[in-house]
């Protein structure tokens, strides 16, 4: 069991199981109050814990279909329809901890094991950069080899690597819980978002999947983990929980007390939540008793968007292209596309084959960067691969700034027409090519701002005659 361990200063385990529980049974559902909490976050206003379990009884046709539209209705005001991409990168998958619904769980011995070395890293960061990729998140598993050094030199390693106009901007992170020191090290780096997800909130169901002589069995050090990255100074934080451990119900209240909770104690709210849903994956006996079904999983997304007005949602390729598709609409932010996670698939024959025994869990989305992009952009949304937030200090409190009064769509919709065009004259097929640009001429000429249209119009030009990297 790791020893000396030290906790953020006001340290506490902020989830109530039995408060949690009381909540929900306790919300009364009335057609007025649901209006009148949907009202609260069309006002951009965070939801407390109570009414978001209000929205989450509230499941008749009538009341689900006004979330849904409050949902869209939101996420285009905050956000503009722009969504942005990414890439996960999985650096080495050796484990120390033996979570249950883990292929990279050390028990399970026929895992193929690997740690990717500078020139493999290299060969995969090139091949995302010819993708077109351009925010990379890096993965580890909680191993000794998987130092807060060693991760930051992957970072410094990354941003060093540029092919043609290929370049990664941004580098997140999603690895263990570390300490201040640890952190401050990261911080160094130049990372984006540090992301950690409690996997489940609900404290007996997170000693039946952790076992407790685990590193990971330890709830409150991981429960605890962003405080402490928070007061080391990093900016931007991601939380998370696998649905499907335990009632989803339960999970998205225990998501918006730790959005609360940070919110209360360093001034702001996770950058990101994401709400995975479990996977088929190779040596994992999964118990179907709390998995989400699609129409629960569309009812959570879209409560999750009211709940967290401004906070950005993370919808990953474990969900097939159809569900994607679909729940695209109800506040999703983010997405990956192109996706392998396999440890060195991006340099491989690209094709729709998955080897289990390399991945942490299948995906359900297996679809090209390129194909993903063409039916963002047939749907209406703007494929955006922006990072000028975090390279202009947007970050964190800073970024809250711009986000709760709603500005950001300002920024967001001008640098997703940049970085798309960029995307399409280095990287797109030619279809992709022709469809994003009538999207990108439609877009400017929606631009409210004429003197915004013109310095975007003025750089798109640029853009198309070579130059790169320009945003506001
Ligand atoms: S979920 Fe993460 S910590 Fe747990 S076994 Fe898998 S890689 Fe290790």
């Amino acid at each position: 069991m790791q020893k000396d361990l030290v906790f953020s200063r006001n340290c506490i385990d902020f989830i109530d199981d039995a408060a949690i529980h009381q909540t929900l049974n306790a919300a009364k559902v009335d057609p007025g109050r649901v209006r009148a909490i949907i009202a609260k976050s069309m006002n951009k206003e965070a939801l407390s814990v109570e009414e978001t379990a209000v929205l989450l009884k509230a499941d008749s046709p009538e009341l689900t279909e006004e979330i849904f539209d409050a949902a869209r209705r939101l996420k285009r005001e905050v956000y503009g329809n722009r969504i942005v991409l990414f890439a996960p990168l999985y650096i080495g998958n050796y484990c120390i901890n033996d979570c249950k619904y883990c292929a990279f769980r050390r028990s399970l011995r026929s895992t193929v094991r690997k740690t990717l070395n500078e020139t493999e890293t290299v060969a995969q960061v090139e091949a995302l950069e010819d993708h077109g990729h351009k925010r990379l998140i890096l993965v580890f598993g909680e191993h000794p080899d998987y130092t807060p050094e060693f991760m930051a030199e992957t970072v410094r390693l990354i941003y060093s690597v540029k092919k043609g106009h290929g370049e990664i901007r941004r580098v997140n992170i999603n690895a263990a819980p570390l300490d201040h020191a640890g952190y401050k090290v990261m911080k160094n780096a130049g990372i984006g978002t540090y992301q950690i997800f409690q996997e489940t909130y609900h404290h007996e169901s997170y000693t039946k999947f952790h076992p407790a002589h685990t590193h990971k069995g330890n709830y409150l050090w991981r429960l605890d983990g962003l405080s402490r990255a928070f007061e080391a100074d990093c900016d931007d934080m991601g939380i998370g929980a696998l649905f499907g451990l335990y009632d989803w119900r339960f999970e998205v209240l225990g998501l918006i007390t730790h959005s609360l909770h940070l919110q209360q104690e360093y001034n702001v709210g996770p950058h990101t939540i994401s709400f995975p849903r479990l996977r088929p994956a190779h040596g994992v006996n999964i118990d179907p008793r709390y998995l989400v079904s699609d129409h629960d999983f569309k009812r959570l997304v879209a409560i999750l968007r009211l709940a967290v007005p401004y906070t950005g949602l993370i919808m990953t390729a474990r969900e097939t292209a159809a569900i994607r598709r679909e729940v695209m609409q109800f506040g999703v932010s983010q997405i990956d596309a192109g996706t392998r996670l396999e440890l060195g698939g991006y340099s491989e024959k690209q094709n729709e084959n998955q080897e289990l025994k390399r991945e942490q869990f299948s995906i359900g989305d297996v679809r090209s960067l390129d194909a993903v992009i063409g039916e963002l952009v047939k749907d209406g949304f703007i494929p955006s691969f922006c990072t000028s937030c975090y390279r202009l200090g947007r970050t964190g409190e800073h970024f809250m700034e711009y986000a709760i009064p709603g500005f950001i769509n300002r920024f967001c919709t001008p640098n997703a027409l940049l970085t798309l065009s960029e995307y399409l004259e280095d990287y797109a097929s030619e279809s992709v090519k022709q469809s994003g640009y009538q999207l990108i001429n439609a877009e400017l000429s929606k631009i409210p701002d004429e003197k915004v249209k013109k310095l975007v119009s003025e750089r798109l030009v640029k853009i198309q005659n070579g130059e790169r990297d320009l945003y506001f």
